[in-house]
């Protein structure tokens, strides 16, 4: 899998505080932006973090290239409804010619592996079967696999990203999707450090979990911390 921050709103960490600071001052934005010096910035971004006071958050944007997960990993992605934008590779209008597949490593033993490739040939020899027969593309995928691998471009605010990030970093998220968070995650600390500087699972940011009986057990649960 392959992915790489291509774009964000300029200034995504003074933007975010200058909104907030906004609420509480008798300046507007643009004065606000005008003077805001790089440590105050941190500084607020410290303090809206400390507050939980989120609605901020969601002035700054992110937008990622995100190449070679599989479908089953974007369904999961997908779920994620609020301040998220999705624009994925159409399985109507482009042909899947020679598809390329996720093998997750729990098949990667030898027989395993083998029996599955064989599968995989299978559905593209059916697939391509199908097309000659003159099936349209967008009835013909129905035979494909959820291991098919797609590209996507998503956009979300850092609001949900943050949200996003406690669901998916956890231990508890399946591993591909985990893997897609940890890489955004990656890429957004390099342009907002302290925008991000408390994002992931909620173990590591918050040291509880949420997960209750299925927790992992890396963080005590709330019915652990309330006995
Ligand atoms: C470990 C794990 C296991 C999962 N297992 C399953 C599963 O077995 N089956 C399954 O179907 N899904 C499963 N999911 C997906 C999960 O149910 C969510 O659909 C997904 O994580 C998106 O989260 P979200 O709704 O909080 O995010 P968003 O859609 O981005 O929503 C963000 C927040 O906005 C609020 N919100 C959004 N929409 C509404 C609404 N309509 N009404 C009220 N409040 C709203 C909620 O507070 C929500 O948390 C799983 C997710 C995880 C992380």
């Amino acid at each position: 899998m392959q992915v790489k921050l291509i774009d964000h709103t300029q200034n995504p960490e003074k933007v975010v505080a200058a909104a907030a600071r906004l609420c509480y001052s008798p300046l507007g934005a643009m004065e606000i932006m005008d003077n805001f010096v790089p440590e105050q910035v941190e500084n607020f971004l410290a303090k809206l973090t400390e507050l939980g006071h989120d609605s901020p958050l969601e002035h700054a944007s992110f937008t990622f290239a995100v190449e070679g997960i599989s479908r089953a990993c974007s369904h999961q992605l997908v779920r994620h409804r609020i301040g998220v934008s999705f624009s994925q590779k159409s399985q109507r209008y482009v042909k899947e010619k020679q598809f390329e597949y996720v093998v997750p490593k729990s098949i990667q033993k030898k027989d395993q592996a083998k029996l599955f490739d064989k599968v995989m040939a299978d559905l593209q020899k059916q697939y391509e079967i199908l097309l000659v027969a003159g099936v349209p593309a967008e009835d013909a995928r129905y035979v494909l696999p959820n291991a098919c691998v797609t590209n996507i471009v998503i956009t979300m605010n850092a609001r949900s990203l943050h949200h996003f990030f406690r669901l998916r970093c956890c231990e508890r998220a399946q591993w591909e999707i985990r893997e897609l968070a940890n890489l955004m995650l990656a890429e957004v600390q390099q342009v907002a450090p302290t925008l991000f500087a408390k994002a992931g699972a909620s173990c590591e940011t918050e040291g509880v979990c949420y997960e209750g009986k299925m927790s992992c057990g890396k963080a005590p649960t709330i019915a652990e911390l309330q006995k």
